[in-house]
């Protein structure tokens, strides 16, 4: 499943290869990925056609493009294409003619290039967003990202340490930051010596801080190398996986020594999905240790 700094590696190359360049025309080929066009697959190509992207924006892992408002006085002003890419999209910059790929859903014919919405699982998706040009509402509730210039970290260490949840928890929770996902809370946890289920409100603000600062570290150094890619579906805006997973000191390391202390990496179920952590390193709350 992309994290952030995948999806921001998209939001680059979008911004580098599919702005202002009129879209001639756009093929739907399964109409699952854009369901949330209430109108339809046909209404969907119909309103983008003739269009232009004239930037590529992020908030966590939802990108948007807005488009040119037309010259004539019309429906469509402010509008923008929103898009997630769920568990296994892709968005990727081709060459007009390329082959398609067996799982291409929607096709953007740029002139000079194509973009393309490829998803095995549909999970992801498109779709037109009304007035979203500066902020489609669909996503307003998001929460910024740790990566965000304008993330309020002192706003976001106040809230934990008001909550009864497990560090963790809150930091998958997307309205109070977004795009830390399950990879990078646990490399960020273990940098900062937290256990995932140490409650928000027994933790000093300065371990929340050291959290904080740990999940950015370990997306910019993702950022830095792609993206961390544990799913071979993924690949970024120009088709190459990410190779980051190398440098992970937790997350799907079971067993393994931690390279801290040498204590093994444990891995516990969470949210129907897994936590990994050093025991040594991150001592797990009194209660739960009793
Ligand atoms: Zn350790």
């Amino acid at each position: 499943m992309p994290e952030l700094p995948e999806v921001e590696v998209v939001r680059r190359g979008l911004e580098a290869h599919v702005l202002d360049r009129p879209i001639r025309s756009v093929e739907v080929l399964h109409p699952r990925p854009v369901r949330r066009h209430l109108p339809g697959a046909e209404d969907f190509a119909t309103r983008l056609t003739g269009r232009t992207f004239t930037a590529a924006n992020r908030r966590g892992k939802y990108l948007w493009l807005p488009l040119d408002v037309p010259s004539r006085v019309g429906q469509d002003t402010g509008n923008a294409l929103l898009g997630h890419l769920g568990m296994s999209g892709q968005l990727l910059v081709q060459q007009p003619g390329a082959p398609a790929e067996r799982h291409l859903r929607v096709r953007f014919d740029l002139g000079d290039t194509e973009l393309r919405f490829v998803d095995q699982r549909m999970f992801g998706g498109l779709a037109l967003s009304e007035g979203g040009a500066d902020l489609p509402p669909e996503i307003a509730h998001i929460a910024r990202d740790p990566l965000d210039p304008e993330f309020d970290e002192a706003g976001f260490v106040t809230r934990v340490r008001r909550s009864q949840s497990g560090i963790k928890r809150q930091l998958l929770n997307q309205s109070l930051v977004s795009g830390v996902g399950n990879i990078y809370a646990d490399e960020g946890l273990w940098l900062a010596r937290v256990h995932g289920e140490r409650v928000g409100a027994r933790l000093r603000r300065t371990d929340v801080e050291r959290v904080l600062a740990g999940c950015r570290a370990v997306m910019l150094a993702a950022l830095g190398e792609g993206g961390t890619s544990f799913d071979s579906l993924y690949v970024n805006v120009n088709g190459e996986s990410g190779y980051f997973d190398r440098s992970l000191e937790v997350y799907g390391r079971e067993d393994l020594p931690c390279s801290r202390c040498g204590t093994p990496i444990r891995r516990m179920v969470f949210m129907n999905r897994s936590s990994y952590f050093c025991p040594v390193c991150q001592p797990a709350p009194r209660l739960r240790r009793a």
